[in-house]
């Protein structure tokens, strides 16, 4: 298939992108490198640089597109909480130029990259998709109404939208893995601990109503998470929207992720208790039973898989 990957010199978009080409399809990489890298777009992949306001429309229009995968964002809760309208205005006005192109020429089916952060602070884990959506902050909310958006598009303009609610997304997938600036999620942070750029690393909280005290996050590899993004293509279905939650299931909290690097690298890791992160809700795990049961699909790497492959990327080693 000729496809369209926006955000692909992202973190997830860029394992994603990869994985479409070693499964054969051809990939046109949209990107305007607002957080990406360029040396994160596969070699084989076309690379557009541009927002999706600017360039979607020429680039569906060149013809032969059978779907895209839409995975360009902002995607900082702090940040949003600062800055509502530049994430209202990014996530939401930027899709909507994108599935406006799609509409304008033909191309009907979309994969969403959407967030577990739409839900907020769950009533029960793990959570099902039909829980309450209650985001907590504006990055959450531009996730849901652009949901709502693909919802409203299945129905009268026949689309086909899969939207994938990602829990902790970790690991790497050789040469392609993550790079954010600043640096928020727990993994890469602990792991510049042994890599010697930091001395130890920041716990935030450890009085939490959990068995030692620390969050409970549901941790996927992110090929894991690729590959779902391949089989949620086959699919979406013309008038159809579905929403599927990924994650592996079974949670881990902060102290059992950080032991877990200290077995990979070999180091100390020495830690810094410190107070709680606002917003930060004490459990969070996906109940992933829908596309199992739908799709067929099941993660197949642990946690230390993922350190393993997120340590070989820090070292600049291919996984
Ligand atoms: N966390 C931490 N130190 C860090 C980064 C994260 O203690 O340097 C904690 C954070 O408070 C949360 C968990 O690790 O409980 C996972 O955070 P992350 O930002 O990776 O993902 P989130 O669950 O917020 O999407």
């Amino acid at each position: 298939m000729k496809l369209l990957v926006t955000g692909g010199a992202g973190y997830v978009g860029s394992v994603v992108a990869a994985l479409l080409i070693e499964a054969g399809h051809e990939v046109v990489v949209l990107d305007d490198l607002s957080v990406g890298h360029a040396d994160a777009v596969p070699g084989a992949a076309r690379f557009v640089r541009g927002t999706l306001r600017e360039a979607a429309a020429e680039v569906l229009g060149e013809g032969g597109f059978e779907a895209v995968l839409h995975f360009a964002a902002k995607s900082q809760v702090g940040e949003s909480v600062r800055e509502p309208a530049l994430y209202w205005d990014r996530n939401l006005g930027e899709s909507l130029a994108l599935f406006e192109a799609m509409r304008a020429h033909g191309v009907h089916k979309i994969v969403f990259s959407s967030t577990a952060a739409v839900y907020g602070e769950p009533e029960a884990v793990p959570i099902p998709e039909d829980a309450p959506a209650r985001p907590t902050s504006p990055y959450g909310q531009t996730k849901l109404a652009i949901d709502g958006v693909l919802t409203e598009f299945a129905r009268m303009y026949r689309f086909g939208a899969v939207s994938l609610r990602y829990f902790n997304v970790a690991g790497a997938h050789g040469r392609f893995g993550e790079r954010h600036d600043p640096e928020t999620h727990l993994i890469p942070n602990v792991l510049r601990v042994p890599s010697g750029e930091v001395p130890r690393v920041d716990v935030f909280g450890d009085d939490y109503a959990t068995p030692d005290g620390t969050c409970v996050r549901d941790y996927i590899h992110v090929v894991d998470l690729g590959n779902a993004h391949l089989l949620a293509l086959t699919a979406a279905e013309p008038g159809t929207h579905l929403i599927y939650n990924l994650g592996s299931g079974s949670g881990y909290s902060v102290k059992e992720v950080i032991d877990v690097c200290r077995a990979v690298t070999g180091h100390p890791i020495p830690v810094s208790v410190g107070p709680r992160r606002p917003g930060d809700p004490a459990v969070l795990v996906a109940s992933s039973e829908r596309i199992r049961a739908d799709l067929g699909w099941k993660p197949e790497r642990d946690l230390r898989a993922m350190v393993a492959d997120a340590w070989a990327f820090a070292r600049g080693e291919s996984a």
